[in-house]
């Protein structure tokens, strides 16, 4: 028998072929996954407020007494108005509905009926337009809302939940013992999924959201313990002298006291010869995390060892080749760019010098990690912007090399406790400091009706000798006036920047192009460049000083931080103009923090706070699991209590081999698989 669990979704009733496609598209191919759909948020029917409370405020409850019948109003082509007015003893309340002929005869006079809705006041009266309405003797409770996509509504999610779960058995089996369960205080899995759809009151809906935001972390920091256990693996890579010294003397600068600490942690690592190094190095945009990753390098190849770097664009592995070129000029140290793009011939020959130890520093994309590169004896491998690849694949890499030390840098910065669980198997080392000289980047929010003072002060920076950045979300025109980076170049290269060399780069464009456009812009021939995001990560033009953002609100807050950054590299004073006719609510907070900050650590918590962890890493990216409902930082009790669970659990049973942790061990596993196995680019 097919258990509940796996049953096709076709086969619950009232779903026919076609529903069943759409069910499948929004992820619940089975019933199992139907239940793992939760609702977005509920609908409070249980208590009603006054007509007076409920103006202004979200959708509400409301008892109201029918004091006339619907009838229409205003028939006016298609579009048909019908009218009813109600009472709560205290105000009466205009209740519209629009073209839905199935009203008429719908309540009578007299009748009591609740509605729910948004109530409003038009020309001094309180009104409310197509609420939904329900029987007073209904015994009505919280109802789920659930997030919405065309052709599946709400309330069609709503029944099939419903008869999925008249279909389970009377107690769902659970992955905990009652002995777990009464330790850390959760209600059971039966209970949680059954008051997460359907709760009978608002208390039982906190503590199946409990179990659940529960579940996602304990199971989560599981598994990133289990691949701890797999990276952290014993080495025989050993730094044995320590060339920092010499390191710093090739460079222009003065390290940030924040850089040395980073390369101290590292190097401490690399000298222990017992455990591979498995670090995380966080630091704002423009925090030089580029020259730990250098250091460290020039360190792992003195000592005879070879040491890749991957990106996650071509146009930033082309950079930071350029950058160790020049910074090892002359030092016989041999660096290779492996990239996607580059011949076959040409390619085959770069994996010669791999394989044969020629080449010491591989500066790549993921290609660097496809399987027929073979390296000769790789010892450190560096993962740039890891924020845009996987956390999960620790695994190709240690086949590599004799388990190599691994540090991945990241300008996503996140809070130590939520970093703790993303990246629980990695040490973290921190850049909390910025190059001296650095400015605040001033920030501004306009509407598009005044692009043209925008241009005409970008213009005054460009013949100061500046350069500068607009991005545009899209390259194609679309239905929307998104503006469109080819269009919009055309426009304003023979327009208002005609006196100007304009550059043009997006994704679509073929790597040699983009390579082009890039080290013209680098080395000044270009002053102004319109880009997509292609950009968006560790583009270094220190020149640059002004970033135009077009269709700002497109952009998450994180994203705009990422953008803002690629302006302010040097000692020059910056800008970045935001550019947006969008007032909602959700973006006019993201300009506010943008404007009022340039710290990306405050901005990245704002954005958890924004979005939640899930939409904010991309959780398809990141594979973290399931993290569908938990806002960590607003439940941070249950954060602490996961966390005190696993330590226990470890303590207890290591491995998990314990019969208590049976299924728990097995859900890991299936996590564990499905993740690695489907994740397009290879990280640590
Ligand atoms: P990110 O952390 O965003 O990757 P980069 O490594 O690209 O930052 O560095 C940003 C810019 O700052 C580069 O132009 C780099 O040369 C410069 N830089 C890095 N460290 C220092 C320093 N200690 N002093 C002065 N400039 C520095
Ligand atoms: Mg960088």
């Amino acid at each position: 028998m097919v258990s509940l669990t796996n049953m096709d979704i076709q086969y619950l009733k009232g779903i026919g072929p076609k529903s069943a496609e759409l069910f499948r598209r929004i992820g619940a191919p089975t019933v199992g996954a139907l239940l793992r759909i939760y609702p977005r948020m509920y609908e409070d029917w249980s208590k009603q407020i006054k007509i007076r409370e409920a103006c202004g405020e979200l959708s509400k409850c409301i008892k109201v007494k029918i004091l006339y019948p619907v009838r229409l109003i205003l028939s006016k082509g298609s579009m048909k108005m019908y009218k009813s007015v109600a009472t709560d003893g205290e105000n009466n309340i205009d209740i519209i509905f629009f073209n839905n002929k199935y009203v008429i005869g719908g309540f009578l006079p007299g009748e009591e009926v609740l509605i729910f809705g948004n109530v409003t006041i038009n020309s001094g009266r309180y009104e409310i337009t197509n609420p939904k309405i329900k029987g007073i003797n209904e015994n009505l409770k919280l109802r789920p809302i659930y997030g919405q996509t065309k052709g599946l509504q709400s309330w069609k999610i709503e029944s099939a939940v419903k008869n999925a779960l008249e279909l389970l058995p009377s107690k769902f089996p659970d992955m905990y013992s009652n002995d777990f369960l009464n330790n850390y205080d959760l209600c059971s899995l039966d209970f949680a999924i059954r008051n997460i759809h359907f709760p009978s009151g608002e208390n039982e809906l906190k503590e199946a959201r409990k179990r659940l935001i529960f579940d996602e972390l304990y199971l989560w920091q599981l598994s990133v313990n289990m691949l701890k256990g797999m990276s952290r693996q014993s080495t025989y890579i050993k730094i044995e002298k320590d060339y920092t010294k010499d390191f710093y003397f090739l460079l222009p600068f003065e390290p940030t006291n924040a850089q040395k600490t980073a390369i101290m942690e590292c190097n401490e690592d690399m000298k222990s010869g017992k455990f591979s190094m498995s670090r995380l190095l966080q630091g704002d945009v423009g925090s030089g995390k580029t020259v730990v990753a250098a250091a460290i390098a020039y360190n792992a190849v003195k000592n005879g060892y070879q040491v890749a770097i991957m990106a996650p664009t071509e146009i930033l592995a082309t950079q930071h080749y350029e950058t160790f070129n020049k910074l090892f000029l002359g030092l016989g140290i041999n660096i290779e760019l492996l990239t996607g793009s580059i011949r076959a011939k040409a390619r085959r020959e770069a994996m010669g010098r791999i394989k044969t130890g020629e080449a010491s520093v591989i500066v790549g994309t993921h290609v660097l990690f496809s399987e027929c590169t073979q390296f000769y004896n790789l010892g450190l491998v560096i993962t740039d912007e890891q924020h845009r690849f996987g956390v999960n694949q620790r695994t190709n890499l240690a086949q590599k090399g004799n388990n190599p030390h691994v540090l991945v840098m990241s300008a996503t910065p996140i809070p130590r406790t939520l970093a703790l669980i993303i990246y629980g198997d990695l040490d973290i080392s921190v850049l909390n400091e910025l190059p001296p000289g650095r400015q605040k980047i001033d920030t501004f929010c306009v509407e598009r009706d005044k692009r043209k003072r925008v241009y005409n002060f970008t213009k005054k920076l460009l013949d100061e000798g500046r350069q500068a950045y607009v991005v545009c979300p899209s390259i194609e025109e679309n239905e929307t006036d998104m503006v469109a980076v080819e269009s919009y170049a055309k426009e304003l290269s023979s327009g208002e920047f005609s006196e100007y060399n304009v550059g043009i780069l997006h994704g679509k464009m073929k790597a040699k192009e983009k390579e082009e456009v890039m080290k013209n812009f680098l080395e000044g021939k270009l002053q102004l460049l319109i880009s997509t995001t292609v950009i968006e990560v560790g583009v270094d033009v220190p020149n640059a000083a002004v970033m135009i953002i077009e269709n700002a609100e497109r952009f998450g807050l994180s994203q705009l931080h990422q953008l803002r950054g690629r302006v302010g590299r040097g000692k020059e004073k910056s800008y970045c103009i935001m550019i947006s006719d969008n007032k909602g609510e959700d973006s006019q907070k993201r300009f506010k923090a943008m404007i009022n900050s340039n710290d990306g650590f405050y901005l990245a918590n704002e954005d958890l706070k924004f979005r939640g962890p899930g939409e904010f890493f991309g959780s398809k990216q990141h594979g973290i699991p399931n993290v569908k409902m938990s806002n960590m930082l607003k439940d941070m009790e249950i954060v602490k209590l996961s966390q005190i669970a696993v330590k226990e659990t470890i303590e207890k049973s290591p491995d998990l081999s314990g019969d208590e942790f049976k299924i728990v061990k097995k859900q890991i596993q299936k996590l564990l698989e499905t993740k690695i196995g489907k994740q397009i680019y290879i990280t640590v």
